[in-house]
């Protein structure tokens, strides 16, 4: 008798676990070792392999005998063995399926938890059960493999004390094995699992993973993470038998995140077969080129349903949730796996279709109910918008002060802008440092700060600090250092907070760099100028177009987050936002400060021995750096941030229109929003 199971569902767990049992060993005694991969000839990927005795049973078990061996290969035996939901056993698929047990039916669960890939990713919709079966995961791995250590990481600590609280406390509390074998240690962030550990920590910072070594490490929620993140993690993973990374996400935009790994990997999707006319098929929203570009919605009778995309006829619950799963690319390494609410048999087509009226935005549906990314409107900035800024302006006009930007990394990259006569904002200069000896990147970076006589420069702070301070050194008072800090919700920054004594520069990521790559799509805001090197502006304009806007909307508080997301290399990008920055400190100064800027200014400025007025006074003397209440108007509202409030969300002016984002900033919405609450999200 299966444990913690009883009558029918202690049968149908046995003769599953057997059927598995079976079909792993059959398969097992056929199987010779196969030839190494180039990559898995490391020490790592054979130990890993010869880690694992359940895959060699020698003798056929039975009953007990053959559960207890089978969970410790297969995590859905552990799971139906070991867990509890809700007081129930937790199983892929309920004994009886009626309209109560109808949000249980997920076979689709069951091969994505048993993969186990070295590199496994979930590009998913919201509610697939997905948190869930991860829970299983990273419990069934330290329960049945001793001595090991789980990382499983969110975006913030708030998320992670959640889970913590909730999920993985439950999960404990339901199962009185997982009860017995707890260790003391059960904090929100450390729990003992027997004789192994599962650390629980949320991202914010890139050094999450230094000084660590873990044996599977989840990053929940990649595309809401810190880029580096992931790779700071990998070294840490680099001295285990295991190894296994996990990535679970709602996909954002194209190529970042989870769609990046998704990308290079096996890609399975979940197929299932029409009863009618037995063609197998993935059930899909938009048109794809199989099936004659049919889709697997179709309205009848005035409702919505799923029908068969070979023969049109109507797709039964029944065929839905008989479905299995297909790799696209079966001889790629990391498998990855699509999960669309399209496969969730107790959502009907009429419902997914009403959903999208759910949601403010249509980024929203792609990414929260089909699970997959989407970039439509949440472009910033296009290459034709870059492009045209290449104008002639006369010579004479080109005599401002100027400014820089760097964005380091393995390589630098520097903008050089110049504040125009006429109030334009000139792009001067596009350079890139390939050495990554730092003597040399100062010496490139001083000759060219001289060589275009820069008067001040914003460089990233990340990755620079050394090279910061030597040019400082160098220049004193004209260097300085940008971070992007983390603001708490609702004390948004609009304007680069300036410490001058410390030579740091805050500003907000999002609100700054939509306000800069904004600039391009303000008529008669840049000029490119001819010098500039077209490589580079090539680049450049890659760089500023992989930068994106996504959306987050929280349907409790009916908040919309937007944050600025990368779908490739954005150096340059960040360099003209810095600039731009940069450019600012020059136009803030009062004018005759401006073209004599230099370091006695701001050390007179420091001492008190300027007049207040004249900082008081000060004009910005760049109108390409105009108030943001006009930028907003004359860049068809591109330049708005999220609105803080749901409140000044007015779908009969749409989120795009200068209105919202008007409101947010001045911080007058209630005089601008009061007239039309009607018409108010
Ligand atoms: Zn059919």
């Amino acid at each position: 008798m299966t444990e913690g199971l009883s009558g029918g569902e202690a049968g149908r767990a046995t003769s599953f676990i057997e059927r598995l049992v079976d079909i792993q060993a059959r398969q097992l005694e056929e199987v010779t070792p196969s030839p190494v991969s180039k990559k898995d000839a490391n020490l790592k990927g054979v130990q890993s392999q010869l880690a694992h005795p359940a895959l060699r049973p020698k003798k056929k078990l039975v009953g007990e005998d053959v559960a207890a061996q089978a969970e410790k290969f297969l995590p859905s035996i552990w799971v139906m063995r070991k867990r509890k939901l809700k007081g129930e056993p937790l199983s892929f698929v309920p004994r009886e399926i009626n309209a109560r047990t109808m949000n249980r039916v997920r076979p689709f669960l069951e091969q994505p938890l048993n993969d186990e890939s070295r590199e496994k990713g979930y590009r998913k919709a919201r509610q697939m059960g997905l948190s869930e079966n991860s829970v299983s995961e990273v419990l069934w791995f330290l329960d049945t493999k001793p001595h090991t250590k789980a990382f499983y990481t969110f975006p913030t600590n708030r998320q992670m004390q959640d889970f913590s609280n909730t999920r993985i406390a439950e999960a404990i509390s339901e199962s009185d094995h997982l009860k017995s074998v707890m260790g003391d240690i059960k904090n929100v962030n450390l729990k003992q699992v027997g004789t192994s550990f599962l650390f629980l920590r949320g991202s914010q910072t890139e050094r999450l993973g230094e000084g660590v070594d873990a044996d599977i490490a989840f990053f929940d929620e990649i595309d809401r993470m810190p880029q580096r993140v992931k790779v700071a993690f990998e070294e840490s993973l680099q001295g285990s038998l295991w190894g296994y990374v996990r990535e679970i996400s709602t996909p954002t935009v194209p190529n970042h995140g989870i769609d990046e790994g998704w990308n290079k990997s096996k890609q399975w999707y979940w197929f299932i077969k029409c009863s009618k006319c037995n063609t197998k098929q993935t059930l899909e929203w938009l048109p794809t080129d199989d099936h004659g570009g049919k889709v697997s919605i179709a309205e009848r009778e005035g409702i919505h349903v799923y029908v068969c995309r070979h023969c049109d006829r109507e797709i039964s619950m029944e065929d839905r949730i008989r479905g299995e799963w297909v790799a696209k690319y079966p001889r790629r390494e990391p498998s990855y796996y699509q999960f669309t609410q399209l496969m969730a048999p107790w959502i009907t087509a009429e419902r997914l279709f009403q959903k999208q009226e759910d949601y403010p935005f249509k980024q929203l549906f792609f990414n929260y109910c089909l699970g997959i990314p989407y970039l439509g409107d949440n472009v910033l900035v296009t290459e034709e918008n870059i492009l045209a800024r290449q104008v002639h302006v006369s010579r004479d006009k080109w005599r401002g002060p100027r400014a820089m930007g760097i964005d380091w990394g393995d390589r630098s990259w520097i903008v050089v802008l110049q504040a125009l006569a006429d109030g334009k904002v000139g792009l001067v200069h596009l350079e890139r440092i390939e050495t990554s000896d730092i003597d040399e990147i100062v010496a490139q970076v001083a000759a060219c700060f001289e060589r275009f006589d820069v008067k001040v420069m914003v460089n990233d702070a990340g990755y620079g600090k050394d090279r910061n301070t030597m040019l400082l050194k160098k220049f004193p008072d004209r260097v300085f250092s940008c971070f992007y800090p983390n603001v708490e919700k609702g004390s948004k920054i609009f304007e680069p907070q300036w410490q001058d004594e410390s030579h740091k520069v805050s500003l907000d990521r999002t609100t700054s760099i939509k306000l800069a790559l904004g600039l391009f799509r303000v008529k008669d805001s840049v000029v490119i100028a001819p010098e500039v090197s077209l490589m580079e502006l090539k680049t450049f304009v890659k760089h500023c177009t992989n930068l994106v806007a996504v959306r987050d909307f929280d349907e409790k508080t009916r908040e919309i987050e937007e944050w600025i997301a990368s779908t490739g290399q954005d150096h340059y990008g960040h360099a003209w936002n810095y600039a731009a920055t940069a450019l600012q400190k020059l136009a803030k100064l009062p004018k005759s400060e401006c073209w004599d800027w230099n370091a006695e200014v701001l050390a007179a400025k420091r001492d008190g021995t300027m007049k207040p007025e004249a900082s008081k006074d000060a004009q910005p003397m760049v109108p390409g750096f105009m108030p943001i209440k006009d930028l907003l108007q004359n860049s068809g509202g591109m330049a708005n941030v999220r609105p803080d409030k749901a409140h000044c969300y007015s779908l009969k002016y749409g989120y795009d229109s200068a209105i919202c984002g008007a409101c947010t900033l001045q911080r007058s919405c209630k005089s601008i929003c009061e007239g039309q609450k009607g018409d108010m999200l």
